[in-house]
């Protein structure tokens, strides 16, 4: 691979159907065939020990020593290769593949935090994230706390010191744009706070769930991040067929990563990694069509007389949230939600009136979801909190898929009429 990396510097899309895979190691295959296997058979026990020692870290590998195949626990070439080909989109040095995004996600808060450490995180994140931050963390004696978007930094460094452990910040965990209502964190900020609480013996890891907008329309990295996190499920899936997550960084924390992961044993299995693989050929022409078929969906929303207010990243009307999307997000996406005229009423009615997009949560898939975040995705959210988050009871959630746009904009129109 690296031999036409150099010839020219291709883009991702261009090699998601080739790189690193070599056919003559599979019979001259042109796709990565399916590693349906367990364990793997090694040539003579020196290779065995070979890899063992680079795997356990008991000698650093030599220059051009690459990690042998052992056990689809530690690794496995559809994850492998699943792995390289991740890391393009992103610029990163190095990816894991999870067998859900919450196992990327609960691996990564449970590698880089210990008993008496403090974690500040973003409201409002996906709810299993939650639940794990506010219910599990604590029992191991992590202190967290949460900001929501709009809080300025001198907001956010109060709510660090009337903690009391500010001097133990170890993790800042950030979710952009915030679902259901399209709220952005700014990464850079976060990055400040992060800078600012370093010192010497004591990093403090800045990890984004990149979910909403990546891999293609937001690169946290970038920004200052330390890790980027998906769930696979959505739109590197984009089928609505696999649940699986991602966790891209650096070499070294992505190491650390993996480590734990061998010993969780939550890592993608083959036939998951190869349908990712599949997935992946086709994620830009995917993700470009929803984003094009979302902001004829908005543009047709913003002006119907059945519809209150509109959450879209194309149409942002806040000053100082417009300015975190200019510097942060190169695309609106594809995620649309609005507040219907009435209550949930109405919201049911236009949901229970839908004949093309399908009534059911996830989204980034090819075909259009639609759902209610107040009584489905966010019904676990305390009322007050739903209050100041504005997920209301007419608030219904878009995620716009690859149809025709004329069948999207009829199926919604119907629906509106219904309400
Ligand atoms: C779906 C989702 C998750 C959880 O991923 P799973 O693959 O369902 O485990 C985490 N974060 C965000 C933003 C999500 O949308």
């Amino acid at each position: 691979m690296s031999i036409t990396k150099n010839l020219h510097d291709f883009k991702p899309e261009s090699l998601m159907m080739s790189h690193g895979y070599k056919p003559s190691l599979s019979e001259g295959s042109i796709k990565c065939p399916i590693f349906q296997t367990s364990t793997f058979v090694f040539d003579k026990a020196e290779d065995g020990k070979a890899f063992f020692e680079v795997a356990y870290g008991l000698r650093e590998p030599a220059e051009d020593e690459s990690q042998g195949l052992i056990y689809s626990r530690l690794n496995n070439p559809d994850l492998e290769i699943l792995e390289d080909r991740l890391t393009l989109w992103d610029q990163a040095e190095a990816c894991a593949v999870f067998e859900s995004g919450m196992s990327a996600i609960s691996t990564v808060l449970m590698e880089f935090l210990q008993p008496g450490d403090l974690l500040l995180y973003s409201n409002p994140l996906y709810g299993g994230s939650t639940h794990f931050i506010q219910n599990f963390l604590p029992k191991y004696g992590i202190h967290v706390v949460g900001f929501r978007p709009g809080q300025t930094r001198e907001e956010i460094e109060q709510i660090l010191d009337e903690t009391g452990h500010r001097d133990k910040l170890a993790m800042i965990y950030v979710e952009t744009p915030a679902n259901p209502t399209n709220d952005l964190i700014d990464i850079a900020c976060c990055h400040g706070i992060a800078a600012d609480h370093t010192s010497e013996d004591r990093k403090v890891v800045l990890a984004v769930d990149n979910t909403y907008l990546g891999p293609l329309w937001q690169h946290p990295l970038k920004l200052g991040a330390d890790i980027v996190m998906y769930s696979a499920t959505k739109y590197i899936g984009g089928h609505s067929d696999v649940i699986a997550g991602a966790v891209l960084g650096s070499a070294e924390l992505i190491t650390r990563v993996k480590t734990l992961r061998t010993f969780l044993g939550n890592m993608t299995g083959p036939m998951t990694g190869w349908l990712l693989m599949r997935s992946l050929e086709t994620l830009k022409v995917r993700m470009e069509r929803q984003a094009k078929n979302a902001a004829q969906v908005a543009q047709f929303l913003s002006t119907h007389p059945k519809v209150e207010k509109i959450y879209y990243l194309g149409m942002l009307t806040n000053p100082h949230q417009r300015a975190i999307f200019e510097r942060q997000c190169e695309s609106a996406g594809a995620m649309v939600s609005f507040d219907i005229k009435g209550g949930e009423a109405e919201a049911f009615r236009f949901l229970n009136g839908l004949k093309l997009a399908k009534l059911a949560v996830s989204l980034g898939s090819t075909e259009s979801l639609a759902q209610h975040p107040a009584t489905m995705t966010h019904a676990g959210m305390a009322p007050e909190e739903k209050e100041i988050l504005r997920i209301s009871p007419s608030l219904v959630r878009l995620s716009v898929g690859v149809e025709h746009i004329d069948d999207l904009i009829w199926d919604i129109s119907q629906a509106l009429e219904q309400a």
